[in-house]
């Protein structure tokens, strides 16, 4: 099954361009929803979440406060690095399973917004990385989260440079340009892999 992974900094438009693969009837499996169905009710993580850090960590419904939870790791490694340790693990094996039941398909894109920060490699055949100047990632950030400028550069800062992503790509799509633009390089590319599928 041939798979194609897809990762890129934050606000630099992996899910607009998933969506373009998903209009071309390509199978999408986004770790980022795996990651925070892992985090519901009837999870056995939920329950060492709860278990580790208290009621204080749930919201008035019973689940478990993203924010809250972001907020923690943001500031203290030692919790981050526990709770990475308790989901990586999952999120790997739960995504290959997805890519094996999708076996039918010509291939499947996996969104893995951290694909080489947590050596996800392994899990794909191809690594696509979606790049975008730093300021346009500021600028993209601010109005889709309504957040202010300070904690967009932060929130940027944490994060893998840009070139260390483009480097270890085996395929570039330059989100600098206008949505129409994505859609010639994701036809492109959609074409490529298909053959390379196949082959
Ligand atoms: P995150 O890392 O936070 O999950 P992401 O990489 O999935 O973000 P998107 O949500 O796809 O990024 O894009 C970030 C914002 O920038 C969105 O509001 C999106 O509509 C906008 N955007 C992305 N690409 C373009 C583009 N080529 N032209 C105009 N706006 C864009």
């Amino acid at each position: 099954m041939f798979s194609v992974g897809l990762t890129g900094g934050i606000a630099s438009g992996k899910t607009t361009i998933s969506n373009l693969f998903a209009k071309l009837g390509v199978p999408v499996i986004d770790t980022d929803v795996i990651s925070r169905k892992l985090l519901q009710p009837g999870e056995l993580t939920y329950r060492q979440v709860c278990a580790h850090f208290g009621d204080a960590i749930l919201g008035a419904n019973g689940e478990i406060d993203r924010r809250k939870l972001r907020e923690i790791v943001f500031t203290d490694s030692a919790e981050k690095a526990w709770l990475e340790k308790m989901l990586h693990p999952l999120i790997y094996q739960r995504s290959h399973d997805a890519i094996v039941a999708n076996s039918r398909a010509d291939y499947v894109l996996v969104v893995i917004p951290l694909l080489f920060e947590t050596n996800f490699q392994s899990l794909v055949d191809r690594i696509l990385v979606v790049d975008c100047p730093a300021e346009q990632q500021v600028e993209r950030l601010i109005r889709r989260d309504q957040i202010d400028e300070t904690l967009a550069r932060k929130m940027l800062a944490r994060q893998l440079d840009n070139s260390a992503r483009t480097a270890r790509a085996h395929d570039i799509i330059d989100n600098r340009n206008e949505t129409a633009d994505l859609e010639t390089q994701v036809a492109a590319l959609h074409q490529r892999y298909q053959q390379l599928a196949s082959a």
